[in-house]
């Protein structure tokens, strides 16, 4: 198990053998509105060669906490508490043109919209030797040859040739694998993949978990997997941190979590996945209600105005009192180990099938 995470006002100490330690992180925007609390307090660790999945719904804060990570946000707009190592390397600090250094070279990105991350007006071969020349200080040609080498390595044909097409010249799962090609481009040790595939067919999206599964063997980054799909993550990570309204609600390893999820979030989740081997007529069974407004997050337990197990716990401390994730297998809810353990076995598997 390598991943360790803890609620805000908990945080544990930083596990010096962690390629990233992200420790009681809090980011918040101004907003003309009032203040908006993406990320409250996350702590987690992550070491090399391993895929770390975060879920959750839009506004849950993973993708911010990975922004964060890589240094992109507004700082005019933009508050940031905590610690985030990158190998002992504190990146909440450092300077612009530190965190230049680091992008695409020791961490890199890959989005869900190709489009957004490749220039329409730059061939694909140049977009991908740019970054390896920036980085490296490979000479033009040897970038150029590397390039085409990474299109070879993410399976596109005749990569000589079509390292001179232009993205437009692409199908749209070719363009996901040449941004998959300009990540990797400097053999980075941490990648963060941002929903990679929600925008492509199926078979597509199956080619391209493998080729990332592939990569990851070949280049030994650890990657963080971000999507509100918890089938992608069972087939992709290791280990899975839950996110609900901005703080983590569960983690584990992902056959820890996918078997016997402890936390209601993770149970709606799960319940409300379509199935194939289920009656295809059955409704399915969202979660009853909306996340929570981050400008004003319910009191408590942020999940309790969602949550129908809260009458199971004693007085009212899931409007109250803020539950925190316990340092061994964790979820962060007032339910006894016990309660979540039956509730699960008796009421919640049935449902799954
Ligand atoms: Fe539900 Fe209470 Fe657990 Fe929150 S702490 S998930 S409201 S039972």
């Amino acid at each position: 198990m390598t991943t360790v995470t803890k609620e805000a006002g908990a945080p544990v100490p930083a596990d010096a053998g962690a390629f990233l330690s992200v420790r009681d992180l809090h980011v918040s925007f101004k907003t003309e509105d009032g203040v908006v609390k993406a990320v409250d307090g996350l702590s987690f660790d992550l070491e090399r060669g391993r895929t770390l999945g975060i879920v959750g719904e839009s506004g849950s804060g993973k993708s911010v906490t990975n922004l964060t990570i890589l240094g992109l946000h507004n700082p005019m707009f933009t508050t940031i508490e905590g610690e985030i190592l990158l190998e002992g390397q504190e990146l909440t600090t450092a300077r612009e043109s530190e965190l230049e250094k680091l992008r695409g070279n020791k961490v890199a990105m890959i989005f869900q919209d190709p489009l957004t991350a490749l220039s329409p007006y730059y061939t694909v071969g140049r977009q991908i030797a740019e970054p390896f020349m920036k980085h490296t200080g490979a000479s033009k040609k040897a970038a150029w040859d590397r390039a085409v080498e990474m299109l070879g390595k993410v399976g596109i044909p005749n990569p000589k040739e079509r390292a001179g097409d232009y993205p437009h010249q692409f199908s749209g799962g070719m363009r996901q694998r040449a941004m998959i090609a300009m990540a990797l481009v400097c053999d980075p040790d941490l990648l963060i993949a941002d929903e990679p595939t929600t925008a492509l067919d199926v078979t597509v999206q199956a080619q391209i978990l493998d080729l990332l599964k592939d990569l990851q063997q070949e280049f030994g980054s650890a990657i963080i997997f971000i999507t509100h799909d918890l089938g992608v993550i069972a087939d992709m990570a290791d280990d899975i941190m839950v996110m609900y309204a901005g703080g983590a609600v569960e983690r584990g390893t992902t056959a820890e979590v996918l078997r016997s999820p402890q936390h209601p979030y993770t149970w709606g989740l799960l319940n409300s996945m379509p199935r194939l081997d289920s009656d295809l007529s059955a409704p399915l069974a969202p979660i009853p209600g909306t996340p929570p407004s981050l400008l004003n997050p319910p009191s408590g337990c942020r999940f309790h105005p969602r949550c129908t197990f809260q009458d199971r716990v004693d007085g009212n401390r899931c409007v109250t009192e803020r539950p925190l994730l316990a340092p061994d297998r964790a979820s962060a809810c007032h339910l006894t180990a016990e309660q979540k353990r039956t509730i699960f076995v008796e009421e919640i598997r049935p449902r799954l099938g």
